[in-house]
């Protein structure tokens, strides 16, 4: 172990007393934006799972309880198997209420098919660590490629499942991408992890425009629109400044959040699926490059094209111009986007029927507009996501 790494480790164990009887850290393994996570072994399972327990009150000993952990292997046994764990360290400098914010929504979460469920949490002074069990899965760059039309599926049943329960709890995640739902291509089972910006539905409550009706946003537009326009700039801008929540990864944000839409819905999740369903079909990761939110607006505008791209801006009352010579009126079909990057454009003019059929589901969730996009609920139960089941 990098002597960084080992320092490190040291300090969160000496940060929580009796943290050494109780876990035994192995590695890291993730480091992200917000927080380290070590995979460790569990100590006390053992103990309290694979012997019986001598309850004082009653004067009698207690079998050991069956179930401990919501998902994995969880059978008690003679034999000592360690049980992992994963021990997610919040960085300090995330506010009390974002981490709060999280361990409250993971609690909420707590019965939800394919979600990682939060074992316990433990806070000393400043610091906050979050116990989940130890889930195995490879990463995403080693097995996209390899993927077959029902292995596709199959990832995506297991995620829209989901995000089919935490959707039905009114929560969005905001930051569905591979390396927050692990998976196991093996087993063929996934969980969705990291809520660290997931927040319930109608958090901002400023109304968009996006949920009026046509009449009344065609009104409201009429209202206020930026008159005349300098390259693409309203020459006497009277709007208020737009404020929305931004937060996700760049690539998998949804037209609505770069749109500043004040009013988004769990329908963002599902884009970004499609954006993972795409980088799958097309065998390109990351398929989506934008350094800002400007850049990631021409590339969506480049596949769907201008008009389509002005309809969606107008939803959330945004103006979209643009003199860039690449973006065409009318963009691209899905099937020659991917004909294309997988190098099959020369030898072959359509997709196979399979292919086909996923390119269909693929548009559902990449719907410029977030209404008619599909729903996790829905998703469960269109055509593409049958195939491989049986
Ligand atoms: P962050 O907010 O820093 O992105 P995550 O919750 O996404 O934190 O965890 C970061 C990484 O740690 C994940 O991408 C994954 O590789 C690993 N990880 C997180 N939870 C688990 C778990 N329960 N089992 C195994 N690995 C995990
Ligand atoms: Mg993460």
């Amino acid at each position: 172990v990098d002597s960084n790494i080992q320092y490190d480790m040291d300090k969160l164990q000496d940060s929580f007393p009796g943290f050494r009887s109780k876990y035994r850290l192995i590695k890291r393994i993730g480091e992200g934006t917000f927080s380290t996570v070590y995979k460790a072994e569990d100590l006390a399972y053992d103990r309290y799972d694979n012997s019986w327990d001598f309850d004082r009150d009653s004067d009698k000993w207690t079998p050991p309880p069956l179930k401990r952990y919501s998902s994995g292997d969880h059978q008690p046994s003679r034999r000592r198997k360690p049980k992992y764990v994963a021990i997610k360290k919040i960085y300090v400098t995330s506010s009390p209420t974002r981490i709060l914010n999280e361990l409250e929504l993971l609690h909420d979460l707590r019965d939800c098919e394919n979600v990682c469920p939060l074992i316990t949490a433990f806070r000393a002074t400043d610091q906050v660590v979050a116990i989940l069990p130890y889930f195995r899965h490879a990463d995403f760059r080693d097995y996209f490629r390899k993927m077959t039309v029902p292995d596709i599926a199959i990832y995506l049943r297991s995620l829209f499942t989901a995000l089919a329960s935490v959707h039905r709890q009114h929560i969005l995640h905001r930051d569905i991408k591979p390396t927050n739902f692990l998976y196991d291509p093996e087993s063929r089972r996934g969980v969705l992890v990291d809520f660290g910006l997931a927040e319930r539905e109608g958090s901002e409550c400023k109304p968009c425009l996006c949920h009026d009706d046509y009449q009344t946003r065609k009104a409201r537009l009429a209202n206020h629109n930026p008159k005349a326009t300098v390259g693409g700039y309203p020459k006497q801008d009277t709007r208020p400044s737009r404020r929305a929540n931004r937060a996700g990864t760049r690539g998998f944000r949804a037209p609505e959040v770069l749109f500043k839409c004040t009013e988004q819905t769990t329908k963002i999740d599902i884009w970004s699926v499609g954006v993972i369903l795409l980088t799958i079909l097309s065998k390109r990761f990351p398929f989506f490059n934008s350094a800002d939110d400007v850049e990631a607006m021409i590339e969506i505008a480049t596949i769907f094209g201008r008009e389509k791209m002005k309809e969606a801006g107008k939803l959330h009352g945004c103006a979209f111009e643009t003199t860039i010579p690449t973006i065409g009126s009318g963009g691209f079909s899905f099937e020659r986007i991917i004909l294309w990057s997988t190098c099959r454009s020369d030898s072959e003019k359509t997709l196979p029927a399979d292919e086909k059929l996923a390119v269909e589901f693929l548009k559902r969730c990449l719907d410029l507009d977030p209404r008619h996009r599909i729903s996790a609920e829905e998703a469960l139960e269109h055509e593409f996501l049958q195939v491989g089941m049986l």
